[in-house]
């Protein structure tokens, strides 16, 4: 192909860009927060309330004026009298006078006349109506109205992925639903005459489809709705076929069959009946991905090494179907890491004592290298990495 009509040898960026471009506005949508796990959020949310409601005790202990308490010791303790209790829900309703205190346990809203928390380990009864103190109450265990959030507050920001703890925090903001952009619908096909379903049977030269079981997961964990569209092997009309049964989805992604070759019709199939934006990504692992058009869909085509189509999925397809940018941050790196001419290098690594070393098996067939590093460690083109040196890492 001295010509080829179509991109080839894109940057990850420009992969990214294209597939964005091919995809629909879907909109978004509002759904009960306990749903929306992996979802992006499509507007900023506010505080409808405010986080504590009230100023409340941080321990089990006992609620005082802490100027009553200062000279408090194990040798000369401090005796209170207890004027009565402020429990989680059910708060004491009167005024603490100078030289009374309540009995107060955790998330308990701090009664008026009172700064100050005593924790039980260091009370002594003293009679049914007083207590000895062994060390003078301390502010710092309040915890202050609004600590957390207050009312009105914009809180969290539209595009955010919705993790477990912001899908905790959406609901402590007091909101019952919460707007996200709509899921993707994703059709998913695998493709190879030698992959087989897990469990069967292995003959010599079988591998068991763990690329579909994996994309299939960081699919659901991205928010999106996954087609099943099973498994197809090496034959022109078996994967138009399988393509066919993709009614309804707004993307098709597949994997293995898009590189250099004979067998490798998913690639053929696009180029001589279909449409291609680019083949090729200038990365490593992935280098063979390809985008292209199939009766009106787009198609993202994996490369069939399992380490391939994960990472391209994380670095170039997820943050198009969900609009959540990658997360990179930088470390040190603790070993050296090898530069490619003309590919960004995604090197699988693990972290340690705060630094990044090499991983060290980083074939793209490897698959416990992804299973058991931590980070993709990014050497951009023609660059190298020493030790010592700063590099821009993504967490697996
Ligand atoms: P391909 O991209 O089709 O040339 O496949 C490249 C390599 O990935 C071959 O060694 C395949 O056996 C392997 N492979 C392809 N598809 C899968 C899959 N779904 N699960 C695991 N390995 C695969
Ligand atoms: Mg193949």
């Amino acid at each position: 192909m001295p010509h080829p009509p179509f991109p080839m040898h894109v940057s990850v960026t420009e992969a990214r860009e294209m597939l964005s471009a091919l995809l629909p506005a879907l909109g978004t949508e509002t759904v009960p927060v306990a749903q929306a796990l992996g979802r992006t959020l499509a507007a900023d949310l506010e505080a409808r309330v405010s986080h504590p409601s009230a100023t409340e005790s941080a321990l089990d202990g006992i609620a005082a004026r802490e100027t009553d308490t200062l000279s408090a010791s194990a040798e000369t303790p401090v005796r209170l009298r207890i004027a009565g209790e402020s429990r989680a829900g059910v708060p004491f309703d009167g005024t603490v006078g100078a030289g009374e205190c309540v009995r107060i346990y955790t998330g308990a809203p701090l009664p008026a006349g009172v700064d100050a928390i005593c924790p039980v380990e260091e009370l002594q009864d003293d009679g049914p109506e007083h207590v000895l103190l062994r060390r003078p109450a301390f502010p710092g265990d309040v915890r202050p109205e609004g600590g957390d959030f207050r009312a009105g507050e914009v809180v969290m920001r539209a595009g955010l992925r919705l993790s477990a703890p912001r899908v905790a925090l959406a609901a402590a903001l007091g909101h019952a639903r919460v707007p996200v952009r709509r899921r993707m619908r994703v059709a998913l096909l695998s493709t190879g005459d030698e992959v087989i379903e897990p469990g069967l049977p292995l003959k010599p030269g079988q591998v068991y489809d763990s690329n579909r079981v994996g994309l299939s997961a960081m699919l659901q964990e991205s928010g999106c709705e996954v087609i099943e569209l099973g498994h197809a092997p090496d034959s022109p009309a078996s994967l138009q076929a399988a393509l066919g049964a993709a009614g309804g989805a707004n993307v098709l992604l597949t994997s293995g069959g898009v590189s250099m070759g004979r067998y490798d019709f998913m690639r053929d199939l696009l180029v001589e009946h279909g449409s291609v934006s680019f083949w090729k990504v200038r990365m490593r692992p992935g280098g063979p991905a390809i985008l292209g058009g199939w009766n009106g869909l787009p198609v993202f085509g994996l490369p069939g090494n399992p380490v391939s189509s994960l990472v391209v999925f994380h670095v170039i397809v997820r943050p198009a179907l969900t609009g959540q940018p990658v997360q990179s941050l930088k470390l040190r790196a603790a070993t050296p890491f090898r530069g490619l001419k003309d590919k960004t290098a995604f090197w699988r690594g693990v972290i340690r004592e705060g630094e990044v070393g090499d991983y060290g098996a980083q074939g793209s067939g490897i698959l416990r290298s992804l299973s058991d590093a931590d980070a993709l460690v990014i050497v951009p083109e023609g660059g190298a990495v020493e030790v010592g040196e700063v590099v821009d890492v993504v967490l697996l």
